[in-house]
């Protein structure tokens, strides 16, 4: 682990600015424009980032075109290309301080949780498709004797990544795991307030040896960059996450476009569902608090709905408080920190909007509600929690994507299903109870892509995460995400002559 002394040597390294990376060069925007990086930490500029141009982004998409035509990656032997991704893995974990504290200080994640959640992850990550990408066979049909069928498992071509801020390595790594493992040439667009980490992950790619333009990154703003990704003729699969917005419209741009496959992981408004028959219900309580506070509540799959059976509603509610406030907030660069800085200040803003329509929705805060730590120049809120949310309220509805719990009661089984399915999301889930049939009852009935049982989070790379409703579509991680980076492909071969 990272100790305070490392951290604290790095946290003052100056940020050189940021440029894209095409055809394996640094390559400023065409324009010549930049834009600042405001830390959340303190509210001061890092550095700079490229402002990418609709331009920029057509020169990268045809860098990873020519890289994929003339095979240079995917035209190597599968061993090569596992030997590249895996001193990549490697080249992640040794620079992994570096890019911890880097990444901290673009989103304010506490560094605890960033330094395994994000170079930790993203080594895995690749490491994980570098191994399985000479065990992906292709297949044979039991078509009739005379034919032989085989169904190839090709890439795709270009793959267009957008990543978001909260997690941009670990991300970033479950979409170019799969992608360059299968042969893809990737163009990546980093988010514009948490790029900086990402992008140094992409250099370290060809450090490794990865061949110049088949990873190329474009910095800049969403509306620009990415909507010229998404309008491209040239990009073959867009591997999207983020916000349900952005993802209409990533949909509209490949309407638009090309009909490119589009593959979207977007918001949750998860339930964590609480049995009176918990095995443990101060576990509970601290595992809730944990399951919605940590990162400052911005993890797509925080468990943000917290129901609880209305027997044990009162003294439930009581322990996630003492746990919630047990748990220290503040700078992200501090190791035992537990809830950092909210990423911006406009969500910022955001969150105490949602705490106010909360109130107004006849919700009661029993605990936080406000910023706090302004001297520092930075994004602060207390980890809020409100109690009384009907499943109908703003509070039950809305992603905020912030440290903010809303607390439903349920009277039975079929309430607590009822409630946890009325939204449009279905992402993440938990239910707590000692009862094994309603665990697997219960597992079925909530709409979801991962249903946790007597734990919050936690899953590794070995299983999917995607959404279902306007939560996405698609999985990121485990040996499924391949499927979005391949095309299958039929030879349907006549078999000649043979004994009469
Ligand atoms: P966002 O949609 O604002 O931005 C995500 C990315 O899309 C950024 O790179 C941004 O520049 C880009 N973008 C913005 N406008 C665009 C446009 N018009 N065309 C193309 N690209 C555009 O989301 P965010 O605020 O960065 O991330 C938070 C959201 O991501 C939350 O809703 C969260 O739940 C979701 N998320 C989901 C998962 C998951 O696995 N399901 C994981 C993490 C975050």
């Amino acid at each position: 682990m990272l100790d305070q002394p490392r951290i604290d040597a790095l946290r003052t390294r100056p940020v050189p600015p940021c440029s894209h990376l095409i055809g394996g060069r640094p390559v400023p925007a065409s324009d010549g424009g930049t834009m600042p990086v405001v830390s959340p930490i303190d509210g001061q500029i890092l550095t700079t980032l490229a402002r990418g141009t609709a331009a920029d982004m057509t020169k990268a998409i045809a860098s990873a075109r020519a890289a994929f035509d003339d095979r240079r990656w995917c035209g190597q032997p599968p061993a090569a290309r596992k030997m590249v991704l895996m001193k990549w893995a490697d080249l992640i974990e040794a620079n992994a301080a570096e890019l911890a504290v880097l990444g901290v200080r673009d989103n304010g994640t506490e560094i605890a949780m960033a330094f395994k959640a994000e170079p930790g992850s993203a080594a895995a990550t690749i490491r994980y498709y570098a191994e399985a990408l000479d065990k992906i066979y292709g297949e044979i049909a039991p078509t009739q004797s005379d034919v032989l069928g085989l169904i190839h498992k090709e890439p795709v071509g270009v793959v267009g990544a957008i990543i978001p801020w909260n997690f941009p390595l670990m991300i970033g790594a479950w979409k170019l795991g799969p992608a360059l493992a299968m042969g893809n040439s990737v163009v990546l667009k980093p988010a514009e307030t948490a790029s900086l980490a990402l992008m140094r992950m992409a250099e370290l790619a060809l450090e490794a040896g990865l061949p110049p333009g088949v990873l190329n990154a474009v910095t800049g703003e969403g509306a620009i960059v990415g909507a010229a990704m998404g309008l491209s003729m040239d990009v073959d699969v867009l591997a999207f996450t983020g916000s349900g917005g952005t993802g209409r419209r990533l949909l509209e741009y490949a309407a638009q476009s090309n009909m490119k496959r589009v593959y979207l992981e977007l918001g949750g408004k998860s339930p964590n569902i609480v049995f009176a028959d918990a095995p443990d219900l101060d576990e509970a309580a601290k595992v809730a608090a944990a399951g919605i506070f940590r990162n400052a509540g911005q993890v797509c799959v925080a468990g943000s709905r917290l129901l609880v059976e209305a027997s044990i509603h009162d003294d439930f509610v009581a322990a996630v408080v003492r746990a919630t406030e047990a748990m220290p907030v503040g700078d992200p660069l501090k190791r035992d920190t537990q809830i950092g800085a909210v990423h911006s200040e406009r969500q910022l803003a955001a969150n105490l909007g949602f705490v106010e329509t909360a109130q107004a929705e006849g919700g009661q805060v029993v605990t936080g509600g406000g910023r706090i730590l302004q001297e520092t120049g930075g994004y602060y809120m207390s980890p809020t929690i409100v109690t009384g949310v009907t499943p109908q309220a703003t509070l039950a509805q809305k992603e905020v994507f912030g440290p903010l719990l809303g607390v439903t009661p349920f009277e039975s089984e079929t309430d607590a299903v009822r409630i946890a399915n009325a939204t449009v999301y279905g992402l993440a889930g938990a239910v707590w109870t000692s009862n094994l049939g309603r665990a697997h009852r219960m597992v079925r009935a909530v709409r979801t892509g991962v249903m946790h049982v007597n734990t919050y989070g936690g899953a590794d790379g070995t299983v999917p995460l995607g959404g279902v409703g306007q939560s996405g579509n698609g999985s990121d991680k485990s040996l499924h995400a391949i499927d979005k980076y391949i095309n299958l492909k039929t030879a349907w071969i006549k078999l000649h002559g043979g004994p009469a």
